[in-house]
């Protein structure tokens, strides 16, 4: 799990469809890929469509951009082909059931490709060494991934509770309570709900999950 600079608010930036913008930290770097699009029906929340938008996304996720990043069509379709896998392996995993060993394949195929290479500025903070290549990028996301995955917090990798969202993300909070992907959105969509279910009667509380597609 790369960090960014100090002080540095970590997380991307939500816009859906509905105008709530907020930020939603996944709390690793392989999650805040994930916040670009998906499978299935989540392709229509697809935000890397041509090159330039990976280097955007490097800007603002924790790799805090890459100088003279070169990201070819077929790179990009290759992220988004990881993306989509990692997707999949992150839900199976976060609602405990077993890895699929295609997706855990396109996993360590993406793995196995050098990284971008790390260095250090003259004022402390972690750059990247400048031209780097669509696949090394990959391959840094795809590596943090393992990290993630084999360490400490891959028990702590969770689907946000909200039953309309299907946002993942690692809590690396102490306490290990964290239920939402961001307490700005879902947080309090759920206050929200309560307090009207507690002035409704029971039947209209009740809101089965997986009727609706996520918001974000
Ligand atoms: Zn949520």
């Amino acid at each position: 799990m790369s960090a960014g600079g100090p002080g540095r608010p970590q997380g991307v930036i939500m816009r859906p469809p509905d105008g709530q913008v907020y930020r939603f930290d996944p709390g690793a770097l392989c999650l805040e890929l994930l916040a670009t699009g998906g499978p299935g029906e989540f392709a229509r929340f697809e935000t890397l469509r041509e090159p330039s938008d990976l280097a955007a996304w490097a800007v603002a996720s924790r790799l805090g951009g890459c100088p003279g990043l070169t990201v070819t069509e077929a790179e990009l379709a290759s992220v988004r082909d990881l993306r989509d896998a990692l997707f999949l392996f992150t839900a199976d995993h976060a609602h405990g059931r077993p890895w699929d060993p295609r997706h855990l394949a396109a996993l360590n195929a993406a793995a196995a490709a050098p990284p971008l290479a790390a260095r250090i500025e003259p004022d402390g903070t972690r750059a990247w060494t400048p031209g780097g290549t669509g696949t090394q990028l990959l391959a840094t996301v795809a590596r943090d991934a393992v990290d993630l995955f084999t360490g400490p917090y891959a028990p702590r990798v969770r689907e946000c509770s909200a039953h309309d969202c299907f946002l993942l993300f690692v809590d690396t909070s102490r306490p290990g309570r964290r239920r939402w992907c961001a307490m700005e959105r879902c947080g309090n969509r759920a206050k929200a709900r309560t307090h009207r279910a507690s002035r409704a009667t029971p039947k209209d509380s009740a809101t089965p999950k997986g009727t609706a597609l996520p918001k974000a």
